[in-house]
């Protein structure tokens, strides 16, 4: 078999009616490139027959290969999957739903092969979203800059290309609250950016809820700040100060005036504001506990029920020593959680 030199990463969740319009123009670009390419789906707990699809789309060009996940793990999840089992030198991640244009993958090849190992589609407009997505979108990428520890490039997402230096050191990485977006940039590496604008999606309807995404951005402000954390500490501090002074000036009051009917309104106003701050301050400490909760389990990123076009046995993989594969049950168990001692 020859080097496989790109492979292609599609996170897949019910996209039976996509998987034909993205292969239609997503093999003539691989046919153009002339490269050995594979083009990984990955699965990510499908109930409308993606699965079948895929076995079907692999029948018909074995550089289809695909991977189902044994119930619906995320899509973070689905791109850790892919990139465990990608053995190309290079790998481009892109959505199903073709708002991640094929033929821009040509133009990342070619950066590429200029010398750099990351080559990210950066959106030029949200004009697919709807107004209150961009809003929070926006909002959000805002409180990250502000409050995150890692830079995030404006407008880039998942579409990207990644070098089988970058592949390593992602698979490398073991946390459990993937937030990939500052994964990439954390990494570091050479990184260039290519303007794209995203079309509408295909078919069906985005996959992420606005729940979801409001999780998915929790997600990403703990996993690369600590300043929620620690803001709670000054806001004490600034509290603890005024309250202070305001004690000071009620007893220098009370010694110069003696006392006037003693204040219930404010005294309410005091008790209701400090107990929501120690509300607030908790359950940020909770977000974090649950999260450091989630990591010290270590159950694996996530399991495989089956694999379609991965011919050679397990272990044969150049992600590193670090990556293992075990048997259970006959399915593959995957994910760096599992290592053996
Ligand atoms: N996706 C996935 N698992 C999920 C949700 C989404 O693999 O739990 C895939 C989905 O099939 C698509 C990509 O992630 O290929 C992006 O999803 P979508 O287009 O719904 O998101 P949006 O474009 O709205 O960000
Ligand atoms: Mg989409």
């Amino acid at each position: 078999m020859r080097q496989v030199e790109l492979s292609v990463i599609v996170p897949m969740r019910n996209e039976a009616r996509n998987l034909g319009p993205l292969l239609d123009r997503l093999r003539p670009v691989l046919d153009r490139l002339d490269l050995p390419a594979e083009v990984i789906c990955v699965d990510d707990g499908s109930t409308d027959g993606t699965a079948d699809m895929l076995k079907m789309a692999h029948a018909v060009d074995p550089r289809v290969k695909a991977i189902s996940l044994s119930r619906n793990f995320g899509k973070e999840m689905a791109l850790a999957a892919g990139l465990h089992e990608a053995r190309g030198r290079a790998a481009v991640l892109m959505d199903a739903d073709l708002q991640h244009p094929p033929e821009l993958i040509e133009r990342f090849v070619a950066l590429w092969r200029e010398g750099w190992e990351v080559v990210y589609g950066q959106r030029r407009d949200r004009q697919a979203d709807g107004p209150l997505r961009r809003w929070l979108s926006t909002a959000f990428y805002r409180l990250f800059a502000l409050v995150g520890q890692t830079e995030l490039p404006p407008g880039a997402g998942d579409f990207r290309l990644l070098d089988r230096k970058v592949i390593d050191a992602l698979n490398a990485i073991e946390e459990r609250t993937r937030f990939t977006k500052g994964l990439y940039s954390w990494v570091g590496f050479r990184q260039v950016g290519v303007p794209y604008d995203v079309p509408m999606r295909s078919g069906g309807s985005s996959r992420f809820s606005l729940l979801a995404l409001w999780r998915h951005a929790v997600d990403g402000i703990t996993a690369f700040s600590t300043i929620p954390l620690r803001v709670w500490s000054y806001l004490g501090l600034l509290v603890s100060a005024v309250a202070l002074g305001y004690g000071l000036f009620i007893v220098v009051r009370t010694l110069l005036y003696g006392t006037d009917l003693p204040g219930y309104p404010s005294l309410m106003v005091a008790i209701m504001l400090l107990s929501g701050v120690q509300l607030i301050g908790l359950g940020v400490m909770g977000e974090y506990v649950g999260r450091i909760f989630a990591e010290v389990k270590r159950r694996p990123l996530y399991l495989v029920r089956e694999t379609v076009g991965f011919g050679e046995p397990a272990g044969s993989r150049p992600a590193g020593g670090e990556l293992r594969l075990a048997a259970v049950g006959g399915s593959r168990v995957d994910g760096p959680g599992l290592r053996e001692e």
